[in-house]
């Protein structure tokens, strides 16, 4: 075979297996909850926090593409401090995959306090917190580089912002 023929048939698988991926992924329902491992671990995390003494609460956790615009919007075209970096579509809560957590005091105030320790044991909630979270799978916003997000949790499944707007699921890499 020449080289042109070789090289034409290659185009041609290249082209057929786009296509394949486009039809697999492309108009992929956005999700409408959270992913039901990331809901089943983070009721896992409820339980085992409260196991040591310390009581969390989910402030967010499945998030809209329109809610993220609208909390966008904060701190630019409306008023109040910026919370969020990402638009509709590029946050993992859009794809139900992230949750928010904040601590609850004895008192039942919601605190977002780092150092506050009130099962007494030398160690912050929070960070109790974040370790239980990390056993269970979940990366943490603090440890994120550009943008310190403190409440965040999240679980990507190896997958990108730009591979989920794309269409691709956790349902495409795990089994
Ligand atoms: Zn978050």
């Amino acid at each position: 075979m020449k080289i042109r023929t070789i090289l034409v048939l290659l185009f041609i698988i290249v082209i057929c297996y786009l296509f394949f991926q486009y039809q697999t992924y492309s108009n992929r329902p956005m999700p409408t909850e959270l992913h039901p491992i990331v809901e089943e671990k983070k009721e896992e995390l409820v339980r085992k926090t409260d196991e040591i003494g310390i009581s969390i609460i989910i402030t967010d956790s499945f998030r809209s593409a329109t809610e993220q615009n609208a909390i966008y919007q904060q701190g630019r075209e409306t008023e109040g401090t910026i919370v969020t970096y990402a638009k509709g579509g590029e946050s993992y809560h859009n794809y139900g995959l992230a949750i928010d957590f904040a601590l609850q005091t004895s008192e039942n105030n919601i605190i977002w306090d780092l150092e506050y320790d009130g099962n007494q044991n030398g160690e912050s909630d929070w960070m109790e917190v974040v370790k239980i979270a990390k056993d269970l799978g979940f990366s943490w916003g603090g440890d994120f580089t550009r943008f310190k997000d403190y409440p965040h949790l999240q679980m990507d499944f190896g997958l990108s912002i730009r591979e989920l707007k794309w269409g691709k699921r956790p349902e495409d890499v795990v089994d």
